[in-house]
């Protein structure tokens, strides 16, 4: 990981980036007001210039009725045409002057000429035809008049006003395109602004990915492969400061990690070779002892007297109790260390077992134990002899804990794609609170049993060591006085699955039982299970199906409602599969079944039982008288 400074944190990120977006909300904003009142400005022109066409307007109406009420009198004589001129002459000025407030520039020089003209119209030319006429100098009059004077004067008037009027309008088409430009211009600088906007917010969001979200999840994914036992992997996440601090941490917890895990194996393997030499060494000499001492015994070297041999006879068994307990240490480091390979290949479970039994045959003789075999055929990948090895450590643990009369099982069983070896027993128990401590090295329940059954303490840590290099697992259930059950669960060979025992059926029977209720499921399991019955359970009529297909069953129980689909269904199907269509059926249900509905859920041998009307027991001999074991359920349970 490089220098840790050289990198923004996350902090520094955030803040870039929302100082980005601020600036970025400020320029928008900015850029839109600036458009709103530039528009607002060009509008106001525009009205302004719209004014002052009007106004124009209004000029050149009083120029127009000045001048036809002072031509209506020269042509009539009559005083009341005169009125509209003398009327039209104030209103002139003040139209004028009202005009003039809103030019300027070369605007105002034209409304000076227009208004000097104005002037020199009325003053040197209106007002005098207006003198001559009122002193009778007609002629004087008609001479000014049709010198052309007025007219120049008055047309000129009108061309300024024309003038002024086009500029006005100039001016008014002018000021509304700028405003309609400055609001494009407005809406375009605010689009642009929109864009940039969600361009920086899309790429801040990258950039945090990039800096933060990407990284952790590669340190996620490191810490994943560390908790998985990878300690070699390292972390080379590059982001923002604070993950790389942690990927620095975490290469650095790595790398302590590795090296203690090499240093503890380092000393694991001295403790071994330690342990394994002094075995070895111990072995020699004991080898003598126990010589020398069986030829004392053996009387080879002479009769001896009764307190000598009864000494003698306490020195030969705690010497056999030594060679155990070092033969078991060996074993023990032996497999631990994985110093010795295993030789794995197809294993017959049923062979497993009746080699057990004969190893502990004489033992259970000898402690009047009976030995049961119940075998299964099955297949395990392992190494024969360690499974023999781990099989018989159970079947002695059982024999020596059991008490005269008792009964041991060896059993095999198939459970979904596992089998396991179970060594059952009906002796004294293990308390619960001691059921993991027995699998450590030297824990026994009871200080007293290592000299009294002259065990080690070292059996069940083998076996359990020795299933597990198998990928397997030991489980035990046990209950104080009733006795145990001690299972090694190895996972099915391929390709063993439906190969049972054709004909005289050795293992126990498998009974399916479909029931979606897990309550009353794990009732009818408990009361089965208790006649030593395997038992497969399913809460669907496709699971039913399904199972009892690959399974082959010996019996099927069957409630009629189920989770999905019904019992119905089940029938049905498995009416349509040669080798289950006459499966012995116990059917229960809820309500008395019709005829009709008893026809429709028969298959085998098949017996109904109400739920609720006959109680568990109903269930129970059902089960049995289909599976040929009528004297059992009077009897009790089998072995107990
Ligand atoms: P040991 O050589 O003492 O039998 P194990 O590791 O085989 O050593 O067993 C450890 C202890 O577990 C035994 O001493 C005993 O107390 C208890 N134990 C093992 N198997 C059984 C059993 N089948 N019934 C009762 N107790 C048992």
């Amino acid at each position: 990981v490089p220098p840790v400074q050289a990198s923004p944190g996350v902090r520094d990120v955030l803040r870039r980036v929302i100082v980005l977006q601020a600036g970025l909300l400020v320029v928008v904003a900015l850029l839109a007001t600036v458009a709103v009142l530039s528009y607002r400005r060009a509008e106001s022109d525009a009205r302004r210039t719209g004014d002052v066409l009007v106004q124009l307007e209004a000029l050149r109406a009083e120029v127009l009725s000045a001048e036809t009420g002072f031509r209506g009198f020269l042509l009539t004589g009559q005083d009341a045409f005169l009125e509209p001129y003398q009327r039209a002459l104030p209103r002139l000025e003040q139209r004028e002057a009202a005009v003039r407030k809103q030019l300027d520039g070369p605007e105002r020089q034209i409304l000076d000429a227009l208004r000097s003209n104005l002037g020199e119209w009325r003053e040197q030319f209106a007002e005098v035809v207006l003198g001559d006429l009122g002193t009778g100098h007609r002629e004087a009059a008609l001479h000014l008049v049709t010198s052309g004077a007025g007219k120049i004067r008055i047309d000129r008037v009108r061309a300024y006003v024309d003038d002024l009027e086009a500029r006005a309008e100039r001016r008014l088409e002018d000021r509304r395109d700028t405003a309609q430009q400055r609001a494009e211009l407005g809406l375009l600088l605010a689009v642009v602004a929109l864009v940039a906007l969600v361009v920086t917010v899309y790429l801040g969001r990258r950039r945090l990915q990039r800096s933060v979200g990407d990284p952790l999840r590669s340190l996620a994914m490191m810490a994943d492969r560390l908790a998985e036992g990878d300690l070699g992997t390292r972390s080379t996440a590059r982001g923002v400061a604070e993950v790389e601090r942690v990927a620095l941490a975490f290469n650095e917890m790595a790398t302590a990690t590795e090296s203690t895990v090499r240093e503890l194996r380092a000393v694991d393997r001295i403790k071994s070779e330690f342990v394994s030499v002094v075995s070895h060494e111990l072995r020699t000499p004991l080898t003598s002892i126990r010589g020398s001492l069986g030829l004392l015994a053996s009387g080879a070297m002479g009769q001896l007297p009764p307190e000598a041999a009864e000494m003698l006879r306490i020195a030969v068994s705690n010497t056999d109790r030594l060679v155990r307990l070092i033969n078991d240490i060996l074993d023990l480091e032996r497999i631990e260390a994985g110093r010795e390979a295993l030789e794995i290949r197809p294993v017959s479970v049923a062979q497993v077992l009746a080699d057990a039994a004969s190893v502990v045959g004489g033992a259970a003789e000898d402690g009047g134990v009976r030995l049961d075999v119940e075998p299964v055929e099955a297949t395990v990948q392992a190494d024969a002899d360690r499974l023999v090895q781990a099989v018989t450590n159970l079947a002695g643990n059982a024999i020596k804990f059991s008490d005269r009369g008792d009964r041991v099982v060896l059993r095999g069983v198939v459970e979904g794609g596992e089998v396991l070896l179970q060594v059952v027993d009906e002796g004294r128990g293990i308390p619960p609170e001691k059921l993991e401590a027995v699998f450590e090295r030297f824990q026994q329940v009871d200080g007293s049993d290592a000299r009294e059954k002259g065990g080690t303490g070292l059996g069940l840590a083998i076996t359990r060591s020795i299933v597990e290099r198998h990928g397997g697992r030991v489980e035990v259930e046990s209950a104080l006085g009733l006795g145990s059950t001690f299972s090694l669960v190895l996972p099915l060979a391929p390709g063993t699955r439906d190969r049972r025992i054709a004909g005289g059926r050795v293992g126990s029977e498998l009974v399916v039982v479909v029931e979606d209720d897990l309550d009353l499921r794990e009732v009818v399991g408990a009361t089965l299970g208790r006649h030593g019955l395997d038992i497969a359970n399913a809460a669907t009529a496709e699971e039913a199906v399904a199972l009892c297909q690959e399974r082959d069953p010996q019996l099927l129980v069957l409630d009629v409602k189920l989770a999905s689909g019904s019992a119905y269904d089940v029938v049905r199907m498995l009416r349509q599969d040669d080798r289950l269509r006459n499966l012995p059926t116990v059917v229960y249900t809820v309500v008395d079944l019709g005829l009709r509905a008893q026809e429709a859920l028969r298959l085998g041998e098949t017996v109904f039982v109400t739920k609720g009307a006959a109680n568990e027991d109903g269930l129970e001999q059902a089960v049995l008288r289909l599976l040929g074991r009528d004297g059992q359920a009077e009897a009790g349970v089998t072995s107990r």
